[in-house]
């Protein structure tokens, strides 16, 4: 499977695909399943009318998917419908799953999602990855794919394909880690550390976050810019439902935009970058506390606890993100930015001094700002779905490995 993330092609199916009759039938087998995906439980007659195929073409296709493993029959649909009735046609549950992996700063995760976008196994471990090289995590998490794969397969579904979310700069290869500054890591190729027998990809986990929102948020527009923040902050930005990647697959580095430019050094070179205000460490620092496993839990408790301190922490991190969206938001006028990760856990006390700096700045109406429902888990599911979202683009190419 190519990476799904960083070669540019539109989303969903009919991306490039030769203009053959193969290259027509792989494209027709991706409407399907889309199709079905989507909307499913459907009848091939149902099928047949939403992508404007004959019901005989649509037949020969659904067969396809259903010895692929791709699609079920779930047996006749209920009486009292006009016509012959059909049997329905649903994606598989036992078919292919994608393989989600985060690596954390002070966690690893792992999980695997079937076709219809279940869990079905997962694994955490909470380890410190900060300045460790990057052969013994790679190894750890390993152990946890292997784990999370097996159960899997335990359950009838085969791994189709392996993506792993990190934070840092990812090339446009989508397996080297260009920097991972928490992390310590300089130009290191995942796809030599990490289980050959997975098609990988390996993205920022911003990006993963910000398709997590796309695919699975709650009303989310085409636009729209993802915030997220951990150690670093990290943004995505989406454009009419694709991932913006740059030239060399570094856009969205929110956190190294200058928001005071004689601020404190950041690890990037730079000064007064808005990591330097808004990352954990930073709240943490200005509310004079020391970190924990839980940093975000410790900020949350204390604020809610009227802690002078912590709110003024946070009220000064959600400015400093008020100042840097500001640059964002007249540059792309997006339709809303939505604040994930560990910025979700703190919206109630960064958001009013977010939004009036935002309001204050922007040069349009002012840009509105929503909450991920998703919580810290978006990028692992990100990664995970983003696979799934693979097979379903081009089924032939992964029923040819199954
Ligand atoms: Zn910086």
């Amino acid at each position: 499977m190519s990476a799904p993330l960083h070669k540019p092609r539109p989303a969903g199916p009919g991306r490039a695909l030769p203009d053959t009759q193969q290259g027509m039938r792989r494209r027709n087998l991706a409407r399907v399943m889309h199709t079905v995906s989507a909307e499913g439980p459907l009848s091939r007659a149902a099928v047949a009318s939403r992508i404007g195929l004959t019901r005989a073409a649509v037949s020969t296709l659904v067969d396809e998917l259903i010895r692929s493993g791709l699609l079920e029959e779930l047996g006749p649909e209920r009486p009292g419908r006009v016509g012959r009735p059909g049997s329905a046609l649903a994606v598989s549950g036992h078919g292919p799953a994608g393989i989600g992996a985060e690596v954390g700063v002070d966690h690893l995760s792992v999980c695997a999602v079937d076709l219809r976008g279940q869990v079905r196994a997962r694994a955490v471990r909470h380890v410190p990855n900060r300045d460790r090289p990057a052969e013994p995590v790679l190894r750890e998490l390993t152990e946890l794919i292997h784990r999370v794969a097996a159960e899997a397969e335990g359950e009838g579904l085969w791994p189709a394909g392996l993506a792993v979310a990190v934070p840092g700069l990812v090339a446009r290869d989508a397996r080297t880690v260009v920097r991972a500054p928490n992390l310590g890591w300089l130009d290191t190729d995942l796809g030599h550390l990490l289980p050959a027998r997975f098609p990988l990809t390996v993205a920022n986990e911003a990006n993963f976050g910000a398709l997590a929102e796309l695919w699975l948020g709650e009303d989310t527009p085409r636009d729209f810019l993802h915030v997220s923040a951990k150690i670093g902050i990290g943004a995505a930005v989406v454009v009419d439902g694709r991932l913006l990647h740059g030239t060399r697959g570094f856009a969205g580095e929110l956190g190294h935009v200058p928001v005071w430019p004689d601020g404190p050094a950041c690890a990037c070179g730079g000064r007064g970058c808005l990591e330097q205000y808004a990352g954990e460490e930073a709240v943490l620092r200005a509310a004079g506390l020391d970190g924990g496993e839980d940093r975000v839990g410790l900020l949350a408790g204390r604020a809610e606890q009227d802690d002078a301190g912590v709110r003024r922490a946070l009220h000064d991190a959600g400015t400093a993100l008020g100042i840097a969206l500001t640059g964002a938001v007249n540059l792309l006028d997006p339709e809303s930015v939505v604040l994930g990760g560990a910025l979700s856990g703190l919206a109630p006390w960064l958001l009013p001094s977010l939004r009036s700096e935002l309001a204050r700045r922007t040069a349009g109406p002012a840009c509105p700002v929503s909450v991920s429902t998703l919580g810290p888990e978006g990028p692992l599911l990100g990664a995970a779905h983003s696979v799934i979202r693979g097979v379903l683009d081009d089924p032939a190419a992964v029923a040819e490995r199954a």
